[in-house]
């Protein structure tokens, strides 16, 4: 049961994945929540992601290639935030030919660019990767994870000039992604500005269908 999450920012990838992987036993690998811990050691890496910039594609195509060695991937897994580019659609292919894995199915989670800049703005995250809302999702204590309860924070790049130029980013590299997995048959479109828990039901019962 492999997976993988697409779409723009704010979508709400890391919210349903956070669900997806506790409800089907799954592995989540965010390489935004990777490269989020791995900025506080690398300063080119930092500079990057606060400009709203991709980080460049064999630094990322590496590094989920070795996640994809470790031994938990086994029992299925979650992509979300990777693949970005057409280049690393194609290095992930490979990598999943060597490793004999299949993709069961890719939700393509689609949101308009107003409703992402509203999202974004009022975006408070956790350090486990959980996500929420100040008006839409907010936690059940104010500025506390309810999964783990440390304090939120607001993204760097969640200002908004930075905001803007990830939008463009995604128009320019990631929307293409859309056609190479509709092409490979494996794509399933989700009307992203539905609520939270109507998005959750609809890719939940595709998964519960396909086991
Ligand atoms: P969002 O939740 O807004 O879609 P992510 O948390 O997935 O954003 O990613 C945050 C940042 O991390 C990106 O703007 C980019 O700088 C970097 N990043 C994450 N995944 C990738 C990737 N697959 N390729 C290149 N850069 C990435
Ligand atoms: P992504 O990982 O795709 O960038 P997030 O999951 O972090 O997106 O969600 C972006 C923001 O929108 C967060 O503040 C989150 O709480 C909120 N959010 C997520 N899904 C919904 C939804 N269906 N309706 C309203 N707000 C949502
Ligand atoms: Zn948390």
């Amino acid at each position: 049961m492999n997976y993988i999450l697409l779409g723009p920012p704010g979508a709400g990838k890391g919210t349903q994945a956070k669900k997806i992987v506790e409800k089907f036993s799954i592995v989540h690998l965010s390489t935004g929540d990777m490269f989020r811990q791995a900025k506080q050691s690398d300063k080119a890496i930092a500079s990057l992601m606060e400009a709203g910039k991709l980080i460049p594609d064999d630094v990322v195509v590496n590094m989920v290639k070795n996640r994809l060695k470790k031994d938990d991937v086994k029992n299925g897994f979650l992509l979300d935030g990777f693949p970005r580019t057409l280049n690393q659609a194609v290095e992930l292919d490979k990598m999943l030919k060597t490793e004999n894995i299949k993709i069961d199915a890719v939700f393509s989670i689609i949101i308009d660019n107003d409703e992402a800049v509203r999202r974004i703005s009022g975006r408070r995250m956790c350090e486990c990767g959980a996500s929420f809302h100040v008006d839409f999702l907010p936690p059940k204590v104010k500025d506390l994870c309810d999964y783990c309860k440390k304090k939120l924070f607001q993204r760097a790049d969640d200002k908004e000039e930075v905001v803007k130029e990830r939008l463009k980013v995604y128009d320019a590299q990631t929307k293409p992604l859309i056609d190479y997995y509709t092409k490979a048959g494996l794509l399933v479109d989700i009307d992203g500005s539905q609520s939270e828990s109507a998005v959750f039901d609809q890719i939940s019962k595709f998964i519960a269908n396909k086991k």
